[in-house]
C-alpha cells in the first residue's frame, strides 16, 4: 500500500464516515490503541435478540433447502444499497463524469467503485485517440460459457475493458476462458488463458491447506505463526486428545476453545466449537468424516461489540515465475450477536462466533445497508478508516496481510506444481492459467491477522437474494460487492490481456527460469494497454516477485518439489515410483555403507505406506509430493544431524542440485560432442527426468534462495516486516 493509496483510502473514508455519523451510532468499540478526539461511527444493529442458534449442518442445509425451494440458491451474498458515496480526492471530483459507466442500470456503482480504486493515471486520450487506437487492436476474446456465479461481474468487466465476449462458445479459440469453477469445467482447451489452476480445489481443502501449512511451520514457526494450530482428524484424533489433556493437567486454569471444520466444506457447513476432545462427533467407524479441529482464536479485534472477518482477493498471475496480486479494495463479513469470549453457555451462538455472510443472513439483526460503512457487510477500507481513527498503524496491517498471503502462497504453490505438470505436461499443448482466491482473515484483539481458509472459488456474485414478500424472493444488485467484485474481475482481466502479455516471463522456457535479473518489476501503470484512458487505475498491486527478497528464503518446500518433479519421469504422473526413488537417491549420492539401497526401500515402503492411508482420495499408487517431502527431511535430519531442521533442508537441497548441476553439465558436454542439434529437454528425458523447465529449479533461483535464507538468518523478524511496503 503506497503512502498515496492510504491517503486516497483515508479521505475517502473520512466522508464515508461522515456519512455514517450523520445517521447517529453508537461510538463504543473496542480496538486496543488510544482514541482519536473524532471518533468515527458504528453502527447501530436495529432490532430484535441474538437467536441462539445452534451451529449444524442441518440447520443450515434446511434453510437452504428452504430457499432452494423457491428456485434460488443461497451464496456469498451482500446488502443493498446506492452506493453513490462521496468523492476521494479532488482529481476524482474532477473526472466523476467520465468514469461514470451506464452498464445495466448501475452507473451509480460503477462511479463509486473508481473511487475506491484509487488514483486515476494523468493518460486521458481524447475520445477520437482512443477510438482509433480500440480500432487498431482486435478486440481480447473472452469464452463466458461456463462462468456460472461470476458471470454478471464478468459481462460488465468485459464491456468496460471494450473486450468480446462469447455467451455460447466459439469455434476459433479464445483467448480467455472464464471457469465457474475448476480448471476442467472445459477439457478440451489447448491454448489461451484459463482463470483457474488444475489441483486448486485439492489443495486449498482445509485439510491439504492445513498440511502445507504445518510443513511450512515446521521449517519456519516464527514466520508461519499466523496459522492456528490444527490437528486432522480423524488420523491425528490421539495427538490432538493427549496434547489438550497434557495442557490442561499442566495448567487446570487454561480452558481452550476448539472450532471443528468439516474437510471441503464451505459457508459455515458442520462447523461447531468443542472445549473438550470428547466432544467430537463421530470420531471413529465408517461414518467418521475428514475434518481440521482448529485453535479457536477467542479474542478477535471487534468493531461495534462484533466480530468480522476480512475476504481479501488474491490474484496468483502465473507459478512460474511466481506471480502474486492482491487487490487493494476487500470485504469484512460481521457477526450479527454481540462477542462474547467462548464459554460452556454460548459455544453454540452461531451468530456470535461465526462469520459467514451465508449463516449470519438468517440473523434477524441482519444489516442490510446502502453504506459502505455500516452494515452486517463493508468495504476493507471503510474498516481500515475506523481502526486509522482509533489510532491503530493501518500501514503495519497491511503489510502484515501482504506478509500472510505471499508466505501462503508459497505454502501452496509446490504441490500446485505437481499437479500442473501432470494437467499440462511439458510438451503437450494446453492454456497457461491464472486464479483469483479468497483469503478469509481474522484480525486479533492485539492487531496481527490470522488466516482462516483460502477459498479456491471466491463467490464473484454481485446480486443478493432479498425475501421481496413472504416465501417469494428476487436477486438485487448488491453495491458493494458489485464495488470489490467487478474491480478485481476487471483487473485480473486487464493483468491476463494477451497484447500485453509477456511470455518469456509467463510461459514455461526451455533454458528454465532466470531469477533475479528477468524478475518482471511491473508498475501497476506499466499494464495499461492504449484504450484503458478511461479506466481507473489497477485495484491488484503486485506483491510478488516485488517483495521477493524478503520472502524467497521461505521456497524451500518448492525446490524438494522440484527434485521430486525431475524424477516423476512419467509425463502426468502424480506419484514416485520406487525405481524412480532409488533414482533419485542414486543420482543424487544419498546412499552408502551406513544407508544402504535396501534401507532406501525400507524408508520408501515405511512412508508410502503411512501416507497412502493419510490422503483419502489418493488414486494413484507411490509416493506423493507430501510423502517425498517427510522422506526428504528425514534424508536431511540423517545426514546433517547437528543443524536445525531447515539449515538440514537447506543443506541437503544444496547437495542435490549441486548434483544434478554436474551431472546435467557432464550431459551436456556429452551431447554437445554427438549431436549439437539435441534439444536440452530430449537430452534430460535420456535419464528418465521429467524435464519441464518451467517446474525444475534451476540453479539462479537455487543460488538466489539460498543467498535469501542467509541473509535472512542476520536479519530480526521485525526488519524483515518493515520492509513490506505498503
Ligand atoms: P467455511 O469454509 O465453512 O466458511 P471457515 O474456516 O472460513 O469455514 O470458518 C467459518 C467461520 O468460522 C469463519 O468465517 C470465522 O468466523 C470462524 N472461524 C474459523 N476458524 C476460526 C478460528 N480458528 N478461530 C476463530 N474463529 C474461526
Amino acid at each position: 500500500m503506497s503512502d498515496d493509496y492510504v491517503k486516497v483510502q483515508l479521505e475517502q473514508m473520512k466522508s464515508l464516515g461522515e456519512d455514517g455519523e450523520k445517521k447517529g451510532v453508537d461510538t463504543e468499540e473496542q480496538v486496543p490503541l488510544s482514541s482519536p478526539s473524532s471518533v468515527p461511527p458504528s453502527i447501530t444493529i436495529a432490532g430484535r435478540d441474538a437467536t441462539n442458534t445452534p451451529i449444524t449442518c442441518k440447520q443450515r442445509g434446511k434453510k437452504k433447502d428452504d430457499k432452494n425451494s423457491c428456485g434460488k440458491h443461497i451464496s456469498d451474498l451482500s446488502l443493498q444499497g446506492s452506493g453513490d458515496s462521496p468523492h476521494a480526492g479532488k482529481n476524482l471530483n474532477r473526472r466523476g463524469h467520465e468514469r461514470t459507466l451506464h452498464i445495466r442500470g448501475t452507473g451509480k456503482i460503477l462511479q463509486g467503485k473508481s473511487e475506491a480504486n484509487g488514483n486515476y493515471v494523468n493518460i486521458h486520450p481524447s475520445k477520437n485517440t482512443q477510438d482509433s487506437l480500440a480500432r487498431k487492436r482486435r478486440p481480447v476474446t473472452v469464452d463466458i460459457v461456463k462462468a456460472k456465479t461470476s458471470l454478471e461481474a464478468l459481462k460488465i468487466s468485459i464491456k468496460q475493458l471494450k473486450w468480446k465476449e462469447f455467451p455460447l462458445g466459439r469455434r476459433a479459440p479464445c483467448d480467455i476462458y472464464w471457469h465457474g469453477v475448476s480448471f476442467h469445467d472445459n477439457e478440451n482447451i489447448v491454448s489461451g488463458q484459463v482463470n483457474k489452476f488444475p489441483g486448486m480445489i485439492e489443495m486449498l481443502r482445509k485439510i491439504n491447506l492445513s498440511r502445507a501449512m504445518r510443513t511450512m511451520q515446521e521449517l519456519f514457526p516464527d514466520e508461519y505463526d499466523f496459522y492456528p494450530r490444527s490437528w486432522i482428524l480423524p488420523e491425528e484424533y490421539q495427538q490432538f486428545s493427549t496434547q489438550i489433556r497434557m495442557v490442561k493437567e499442566k495448567d487446570a486454569t487454561v480452558n481452550p476453545t476448539f472450532i471443528v471444520k468439516p474437510d471441503g466444506g464451505s459457508q459455515g457447513d458442520g462447523i461447531y466449537l468443542i472445549r473438550d476432545p470428547s466432544e467430537l462427533r463421530v470420531m471413529a467407524g465408517p461414518q467418521a468424516k475428514q475434518a481440521v479441529v482448529q485453535e479457536y482464536i477467542h479474542k478477535p479485534l471487534l468493531i461495534d461489540k462484533l466480530k468480522f472477518d476480512i475476504r481479501l482477493y488474491v490474484l496468483i498471475k502465473s507459478l512460474e515465475p511466481l506471480e502474486i496480486y492482491i487487490a487493494k479494495e476487500g470485504l469484512t463479513r460481521f457477526c450479527t450477536e454481540p462477542y462474547q469470549e467462548p464459554s460452556q453457555k454460548n459455544l453454540t451462538h452461531v451468530f456470535m462466533h461465526l462469520t459467514n455472510y451465508s449463516l449470519n443472513v438468517h440473523s434477524g439483526n441482519f444489516v442490510h445497508s446502502d453504506s459502505q460503512n455500516t452494515g452486517s457487510k463493508r468495504t476493507l477500507s471503510s474498516v481500515l478508516y475506523r481502526l486509522a481513527a482509533k489510532g491503530v498503524d493501518i500501514k503495519r496491517v497491511w503489510s502484515d496481510i501482504i506478509a500472510l498471503v505471499i508466505k501462503t502462497v508459497i505454502a501452496v504453490v509446490p504441490e500446485l506444481k505437481v499437479y500442473y505438470q501432470a494437467d499440462i505436461p511439458p510438451g503437450k499443448p494446453g492454456p497457461t492459467c491464472f486464479q483469483i482466491l479468497g483469503f478469509d482473515i481474522l484480525m486479533m484483539k492485539n492487531l496481527k491477522p490470522v488466516l482462516l481458509e483460502v477459498n479456491s472459488n471466491p463467490s464473484m456474485r454481485i446480486e443478493h437474494e432479498q425475501e421481496i414478500s413472504p416465501g417469494v424472493f428476487e436477486y438485487v444488485p448488491s453495491p458493494v460487492d458489485e464495488e470489490v467484485k467487478v474491480g478485481v474481475i476487471r483487473d485480473t482481466l486487464r493483468l491476463m490481456d494477451p497484447g500485453l502479455k509477456k511470455p518469456s516471463l509467463s510461459q514455461p522456457r526451455a533454458g528454465g527460469f532466470e531469477h533475479g535479473d528477468e524478475i518482471p518489476m511491473e508498475a501497476e501503470t506499466q499494464v495499461r494497454s492504449p484504450d484503458e484512458g478511461t479506466l481507473p487505475s489497477l485495484c491488484l498491486k503486485q506483491v510478488y516477485p516485488k517483495y521477493t527478497k524478503q520472502f524467497n528464503f521461505l521456497r524451500l518446500v518448492e525446490r524438494t518439489a522440484a527434485l521430486f518433479i525431475r524424477f516423476l519421469g512419467v509425463k502426468g504422473n502424480m506419484r514416485l515410483g520406487p525405481t524412480a526413488f532409488r533414482t533419485f537417491i542414486r543420482t543424487c549420492k544419498l546412499s552408502n555403507s551406513n544407508f544402504t539401497m535396501a534401507s532406501v526401500d525400507i524408508l520408501y515402503i515405511d512412508i508410502t505406506r503411512r501416507w497412502s492411508g493419510a490422503v483419502a482420495d489418493s488414486r494413484e499408487a507411490g509416493m506423493g509430493l507430501q510423502a517425498f517431502v517427510e522422506a526428504f527431511f528425514f534424508l536431511a535430519g540423517r545426514r546433517f544431524k547437528s543443524l536445525v531442521l531447515r539449515e538440514q533442508v537447506v543443506s541437503l537441497l544444496e547437495l542435490c542440485e549441486a548434483q544434478l548441476e554436474s551431472q546435467s553439465s557432464v550431459e551436456d558436454r556429452r551431447s554437445v560432442s554427438c549431436s549439437r542439434a539435441l534439444p536440452r529437454t530430449a537430452k534430460t528425458q535420456t535419464h528418465g527426468l521429467t524435464a519441464n523447465p518451467q517446474l525444475n529449479s534451476p540453479a539462479p533461483l537455487r543460488r538466489a534462495a539460498s543467498q535469501d535464507y542467509r541473509l535472512h538468518q542476520r536479519l530480526k523478524p521485525r526488519t524483515l516486516r518493515a520492509n513490506v511496503e505498503n
